[in-house]
C-alpha cells in the first residue's frame, strides 16, 4: 500500500518539530505526491495557529512547492467547540486554507463552560480512570461531531474517539452522507477493531494520515498497515492510496462559494 498524499502533518506553526519546508522535503523524498500543513486551531489555548501568522504559513507553502515541486496545501486541524459543532475556522478564513480538518481536542477555548465540562473533563476523566461513558456524554460527543459536519465543509474527521467517546456509526453515516472522510490515524489507535468493522460497515470513505509532528514521521502509516492487516477495509475505500486522491469537500465548497 502507497500513500499518495499526506494530508494531515505538524509543524512549528502549532507544536510540531519541523518547519513546512522540511516536512515537504520528506513528502517528496518518500514519493508522496503532495502534503498538506495542517496545525493545530486558533482556539488551542497553548499552540494553535496564531491569526497573524497566516500569510508567512501562506507564503512558506508556497515556497515548499515552488522548491520541492509538489502541491503543499495550506491546511488546519480546526477544533470541535461545542454540541453545535462550532469550529474555530471561521469562514471569513475559508479563503487562507485548503484543507479542513476537525477533531476532539482537549486545551480549547470551548464555547460554554458546559463544552468544556463535556468535552474537556468527562471525556478525560472517563479516558483516564477507564468508566465507561455515560449515555449522555456520548449523545453530546455525537451531537458535536454530527452537527459539525452538517454545518460546515470538513474534509475530515481526525482520530474519531481519541480521548472522547460518540456513537462511532451515527458520525459516520454523516460523514458518508456528507462527503466527509473518517480518517485513520497513525499516530494514536483511535478506534478499537470492531468500531472500525462497523463504521466500514457503513460506507464511508476513508483517507490515511500520519499526524505527523516530527519531519520523520510524514508519510508514515505503519499503525494504520497493522490495523488493516486485521481489519479488511476494500482498498478502493481509501482515497489517498495507490496513485488516487481524496475527493475533498472543502476544495468543492470554495470553488462554488468563494
Ligand atoms: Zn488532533
Ligand atoms: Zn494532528
Amino acid at each position: 500500500m502507497r500513500l499518495t498524499g499526506d494530508y494531515h502533518t505538524h509543524t512549528i506553526y502549532s507544536h510540531g518539530k519541523g518547519t513546512v519546508l522540511e516536512n515537504a522535503m520528506r513528502a517528496k523524498e518518500i514519493g508522496l505526491q503532495e502534503i498538506a500543513i495542517t496545525d493545530h486551531g486558533f482556539e488551542q489555548l497553548a499552540f494553535g495557529l496564531r491569526h497573524e501568522r497566516i500569510p508567512q504559513l501562506i507564503a512558506d507553502c508556497k515556497e515548499a512547492s515552488r522548491l520541492t515541486g509538489i502541491p503543499v496545501y495550506v491546511g488546519t486541524e480546526a477544533n470541535l467547540c461545542d454540541e453545535n459543532g462550532r469550529t474555530d475556522l471561521r469562514e471569513e478564513d475559508y479563503k487562507d486554507f485548503d484543507i479542513f480538518l476537525m477533531g476532539i481536542h482537549r486545551f480549547v477555548k470551548f464555547t460554554h463552560f458546559r463544552d468544556f465540562w463535556n468535552m474537556f473533563v468527562r471525556n478525560s476523566v472517563d479516558t483516564t480512570f477507564h468508566i465507561r461513558p455515560s449515555k449522555s456524554l456520548v449523545r453530546y460527543n455525537t451531537n458535536a461531531y454530527i452537527n459539525s459536519i452538517k454545518k460546515y465543509p470538513i474534509d475530515a474527521v481526525t482520530h474519531l474517539n481519541y480521548q472522547s467517546f460518540c456513537d462511532v456509526v451515527e458520525v459516520a453515516k454523516a460523514a458518508r452522507d456528507y462527503g466527509t472522510y473518517i480518517e485513520l490515524n497513525a499516530k494514536k489507535v483511535h478506534l478499537t477493531d470492531e468500531e472500525l468493522v462497523k463504521v466500514r460497515d457503513t460506507g464511508v470513505r476513508f483517507i490515511i494520515d500520519s499526524d505527523a509532528h516530527t519531519v520523520d514521521r510524514v508519510g508514515d502509516t505503519k499503525l494504520v498497515d497493522k490495523i488493516l492487516s486485521r481489519v479488511d477495509i476494500p482498498r478502493d475505500r481509501i482515497d489517498n492510496i495507490d496513485g488516487r486522491k481524496p475527493n475533498f469537500r472543502f476544495r468543492a465548497y470554495k470553488e462554488k462559494n468563494l
